[in-house]
């Protein structure tokens, strides 16, 4: 199959464009654009459910705002449902405890193979909800899903502990045990992709998982709940309940039963995350947040492919990435061939239909972001920087923006601080290089930063001194599940993917045995 050796072939972020386009081509790669919903309902114990409640809540198609259809919309009780079928899947000697952890892998394996046999309408499913590119649906999105399923899968029966040299006649080893219930929050701007990085180290390890979708984009997450349990995962053991934030998802968060919640969104629901921990059960808490990230541009690059970099860095999924390079700092020697390039490049952007395979950028995800955007952009223009491209809504249909480039941006402005979550670049002159780190560091956030240059010294000097759990040197948002990924201060607790990824689905046992000597 062709998506296999694309998937095999090892995606490179750069590179994704151009495998995408010639993808689209394929007849057999050609999108649903009208696909049909299969499940709507919540899913608990491998069975789909109604809402206790009885209500449910529209998912819309961002592209032309109206209606895909209606949701089940969990709350309160159907998460007491959902954490008691993971509870009793979790039980001592359970058939999922009792499983071979080899066996967890082939399980996880073949979720991976039936994602990509049904990658085509998940790629549909996946634009149509959330509005990206289909090409970039398909490309990035399915592939890298798969692809960190069979990482995991690979972990399975390897993540073992240690054998302790305890002083005195003790053996004392160490066991990497599954935390127990883990909730995973997953955000509107890779549905499907951050459910593959929570379930994958998840389930991998052993645990039971309760994933809330974002109300926004549910539609992969429940489609890949259906082919969990066609892959074999025992009952209660792969969870789903769809719904709104404050209800579904701080009933997670503060349920007494539930051992772990993984989150994934804006810093300030990271901090309800954390202080419903707090207020209940101590529960782990793991945080992928906000970023506001700083990409340096150096004097000595290769101006029009670090043009194309920062491009990318920024508007790669409609601006929707925690990591967007939304703060780029540029050499003075190169500044205003930056900012004039920049500005070429943006207003080249295609906008439109998502399921065009000419398409560089769809609509934003809902209109709460685009009016958040819009209101950004007039930030921009009131405090006086200079705007070069976009700054407006395209269209009247949808939630689409131009492609928005501002130069001569200061530090203090809000456009500068704040996170944008758009397709809105900001473009800042740097003049001295010793000024630039505090600079760069000015922020609440540390998720990710990129340096540009051909002087690798330079290089070295601003990777370490950079306050971000990422460092891009000549690339922007590469990304694999073998490398892991988190924030350093307000961007996150903990981190997600690589080995490290583990860490945070698993207890540490302690045993320690007496040996006594027999001929005594
Ligand atoms: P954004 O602001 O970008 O929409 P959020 O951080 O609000 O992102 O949402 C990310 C995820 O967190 C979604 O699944 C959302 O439903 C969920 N969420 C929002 N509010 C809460 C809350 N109070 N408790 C738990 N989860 C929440």
């Amino acid at each position: 199959m062709m998506l296999r050796s694309i998937v095999r072939s090892g995606l490179r972020a750069q590179q994704k464009w151009a495998v995408a386009a010639s993808m689209s081509s394929a007849q057999s790669l050609a999108p649903i654009v009208n696909p049909q919903i299969k499940q709507t309902g919540i899913f608990i114990n491998n069975e789909w459910h109604k809402s206790v409640s009885g209500k449910t809540f529209a998912t819309i198609n961002p592209a032309t705002g109206e209606e895909i259809c209606q949701i089940q919309e969990g709350d309160k009780a159907d998460v007491d449902l959902a954490v008691k079928a993971a509870n009793e899947a979790f039980r001592f000697g359970s058939p999922w405890r009792r499983m071979d952890a080899s066996d967890r892998g082939v399980l996880l394996n073949r979720l991976a193979d039936l994602i990509e046999r049904d990658a085509v309408y998940i790629a549909s499913l996946e634009t149509i909800d959330n509005g990206k590119p289909y090409s970039s649906a398909l490309a990035v999105d399915v592939a890298a899903t798969v692809k960190c399923l069979r990482y995991y899968a690979g972990w399975a029966d390897k993540n073992h502990g240690k054998v302790v040299p305890l002083d005195g006649d003790y053996i004392s080893f160490t066991r990497h045990e599954p935390v127990g219930v883990c909730a995973q929050i997953i955000p509107w701007n890779f549905p499907l992709l951050m459910l593959g990085w929570k379930i994958g180290p998840a389930l991998a390890t052993g645990n039971c998982v309760i994933v809330k979708p974002a109300e926004q984009t549910p539609l992969t997450c429940l489609y890949v709940a259906e082919l969990a349990k066609e892959a074999g995962f025992p009952p209660g053991v792969v969870n789903v309940i769809p719904g709104y934030g404050p209800t579904a998802g701080a009933a997670l968060t503060y349920h007494m039963d539930v051992d772990k919640v993984a989150f994934t969104g804006s810093t300030e629901i990271g901090k309800l995350i954390k202080k419903g921990a707090g207020e209940s059960n101590l529960k782990r808490v793991t945080l992928e947040l906000g970023g506001k990230s700083p990409n340096i541009i150096l004097n000595d690059v290769n101006v029009d492919q670090a043009v194309e970099n920062a491009h990318f860095g920024l508007f790669f999924n409609m601006g929707q990435c925690c990591t967007a390079g939304s703060r780029t700092f540029i050499e003075e020697g190169i500044y205003e061939e930056f900012v004039e390039k920049s500005a070429a490049r943006a207003k080249k952007r295609i906008v439109g239909n998502p399921f065009d395979p000419k398409t560089e950028q769809g609509p934003q995800v809902d209109e709460e972001q685009l009016t958040k955007i819009l209101g950004l952009i007039e930030a921009g223009k009131k405090e006086g920087a200079r705007l070069v491209a976009g700054g407006a809504r395209e269209g009247d249909k949808g939630y689409f923006v131009q492609p928005t480039v501002f130069a001569d941006v200061q530090d203090n402005m809000r456009i500068a601080k704040e996170e944008i979550f758009g397709p809105v670049q900001q473009l800042i002159k740097f003049k001295d290089p010793k000024e630039l780190l505090e600079r760069a560091n000015n922020t609440e956030y540390g998720l990710a930063a990129a340096v540009f240059t051909k002087d690798i010294d330079k290089a070295m000097y601003l990777m370490q001194g950079i306050r971000a759990g990422t460092v891009w040197i000549n690339c922007y948002n590469i990304f694999g599940a073998q490398a892991a990924f988190g924030g350093f201060k307000m961007s996150g607790n903990g981190r997600e993917l690589g080995e490290y990824g583990l860490q945070a689905y698993t207890e540490v046992k302690t045993v320690t045995m007496k040996v006594t000597e027999k001929n005594s």
